[in-house]
């Protein structure tokens, strides 16, 4: 991917490292997200730029961007950091994206914190990556900048650079204006992004959502058949293009003795007959508290599972700093250490609770030994993790109990779909996947692989492409404001 003549720049708010300074220089630590599994790759084929904060502290007078080859091992393309500093963290990341946009965006309003002085920030930090953008940039690049937290940045590079050609992918859910409009500056929002030539959401709803916040909001005509919105004697085209995965590579780990070798000695520790798996960032949209209530719901109802089945949550540390988060992992603890507490018996022990991430080829090991991997977020704009268990599943079994919720969803209606928010029905659900027969859980994954095989993350790019060359086509027409709303 890339236009005919430059190269791709990626924006987003963290790259595929955090950079620690050590006695020994810089340090490039591997960082864990849906985001980086997706992008990463194609930047290094690539080998273009990513700009991107570093997740570290600067000094308050400004240090000059880093510039850094990664990753360290195979040095291919290069991180340019942008450089933050505590306040700038504390208001735009902690107060703006995390406790404004990521709860509106996630259906929590109540957990929505609106402040002037957050906003007031990221406005700054918008600005300070469009600084570093328009210096890096030259004609004929593509920029393509990610995620909520750079909403801005495409109105400001398309004042200094209205040439240049911008993507933008809001990998979050987008909500209806009604929810959307309660930000006081959600009309800043959605004009920061229509500087972007194409919008990309995971699905049609979160475009339409969007359409509907733009033509209420800032009036603009919208096109909502052909998902176009005319500003500014501009054409910006939305599309709705779920992000996909590599399945091949995920496969071919599944594949690695090593990594089976992991599996089946995890499948010994544990020790029950049947294993129930869940990964996720300890974040409040994912639904964890819910789940293990239901866990103990079952155990409470199917004593024939207690000393049968253990549930193996990965709880990886995420925004520790935000009392939510903190709150959250504190509620969690409790209920797995009531739980364990309820039900162990000898050596059994119904909860595994990690607090940490897992490198992939570890994570895979997980996938294989799993025969039910719950994936049951409150809210969640897609779901990788759920994608990555499918392409994980080299023999063909396995259940994938799935929140209606996920974007992944969607595409993977074969799973066993359910609604978190339902004590009855997850503890069910829970129960159906455990007892689903060999002969199903191989007719389920069939069309499940098929599906995550077919729109993997080359597909995904591919659909960004089209795009681009589209724009390319469309480079000498004249887009004034025709539509309707
Ligand atoms: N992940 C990982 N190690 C872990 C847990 C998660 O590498 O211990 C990766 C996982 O493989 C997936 C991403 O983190 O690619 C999580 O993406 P997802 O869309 O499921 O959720 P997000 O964290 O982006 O909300």
């Amino acid at each position: 991917m890339g236009t005919k003549t430059g190269r791709l720049i990626v924006a987003s708010n963290r790259g595929a490292y955090k950079i620690h300074e050590t006695p020994q220089g810089i340090e490039t630590v591997p960082a864990i997200s849906g985001l980086v599994s997706a992008v990463e790759p194609l930047l290094k084929e690539l080998k273009g730029l990513w700009i991107a904060w570093g997740g570290r502290e600067a000094a308050p007078g400004g240090s000059p961007p880093l510039r850094l080859r990664v990753p360290a091992d195979d040095p291919c393309y290069t991180f340019i950091e942008v450089p933050l500093t505590a306040e700038e963290i504390e208001r735009y990341y902690y107060g703006f994206a995390n406790n404004a946009l990521w709860p509106l965006c996630h259906y929590f309003l109540e957990k929505c914190h609106y402040r002037l002085e957050d906003w007031n920030a990221y406005v700054q930090v918008n600005h300070k990556f469009s600084h570093i953008i328009l210096n890096e940039a030259q004609p004929g690049d593509l920029l393509w900048i990610n995620d909520y937290h750079l909403a801005l940045l495409p109105s400001l590079i398309r004042y200094s650079k209205p040439r240049l050609k911008q993507f933008f992918f809001w990998h979050i859910p987008f909500p209806h204006p009604d929810l959307f409009g309660t930000l006081p500056w959600a009309p800043h929002i959605l004009r920061g992004l229509l500087g972007a030539d194409v919008l990309g959401f995971h699905l049609n709803s979160y475009v339409d959502n969007f359409l509907h916040g733009v033509a209420a909001l800032v009036g603009a005509p919208v096109d909502f058949k052909r998902k176009i919105v005319y500003w500014q004697k501009r054409r910006i085209q939305l599309g709705a293009w779920p992000m996909g995965i590599d399945f091949e590579e995920f496969q071919s780990l599944a594949r690695d003795p090593g990594v089976k070798k992991l599996a089946s000695q995890l499948r010994k520790d544990i020790g029950t007959e049947k294993i129930l798996l869940s990964v996720e960032r300890l974040d409040y949209t994912k639904g964890v508290m819910e789940k293990l209530l239901a866990w103990e719901k079952l155990l409470e109802e199917k004593p024939e599972w207690v000393g049968r089945a253990s549930l193996l949550q990965i709880a990886v540390p995420s925004r520790t700093c935000c009392p939510a988060y903190r709150e959250l992992k504190k509620g969690v603890e409790a209920a797995v250490g009531r739980i364990n507490g309820r039900f162990s018996e000898g050596t059994y022990r119904p909860v595994h609770y990690f607090w940490k991430g897992l490198p992939r080829a570890e994570l895979v090991s997980y996938y294989m030994a799993a025969d039910v991997m719950l994936v049951t977020p409150l809210r969640d704009g897609l779901n990788l993790v759920a994608k990555e268990y499918v392409a994980s599943r080299l023999d063909g079994t396995g259940v994938l109990v799935l929140s209606r919720f996920a974007g992944a969803a969607q595409d993977l209606k074969d799973a066993l779909l359910v609604n978190p928010y339902d004590l009855a029905a997850m503890v069910r659900t829970m129960d159906m996947a455990l007892r689903l027969s060999l002969e199903e859980q191989e007719e389920r994954m069939a069309l499940l692989q098929e599906k995550v095989r077919r729109y993997d993350s080359r597909w995904w790019l591919s659909r960004f492409q089209q795009a681009v060359m589209s724009l390319e086509e469309d480079a000498s027409e004249d887009f004034s404001e025709t539509a309707s709303s």
